[in-house]
């Protein structure tokens, strides 16, 4: 059973993480309350940080995070 309500935290600050591409005017931007940070895109392309405490990590370990929480491992 998938547990989508589940929120991906960072493992650092254990803040709520919220996930958006970077068009502002994509439906994942609507997901985002309006009092919180989205993660930030980082210069090389590569990495995401948690607005909050800076922790950065690879695209592909906030994707696999994300897997995990959703599938409770
Ligand atoms: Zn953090
Ligand atoms: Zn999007």
């Amino acid at each position: 059973m998938i547990k989508d309500d589940r929120p991906l935290t960072c493992p650092k600050c254990r803040r709520v993480q919220y996930f958006v591409c970077r068009n502002e005017k994509c439906v994942c931007w609507e997901r985002l309350p309006k009092n919180k940070k989205p993660q930030k895109f980082n210069a090389d392309g590569e990495t995401i940080s948690c607005p909050y405490c800076g922790f950065t990590a690879h695209a592909d370990y906030w994707e696999t995070r994300e897997m995990q929480f959703a599938f409770g491992n």
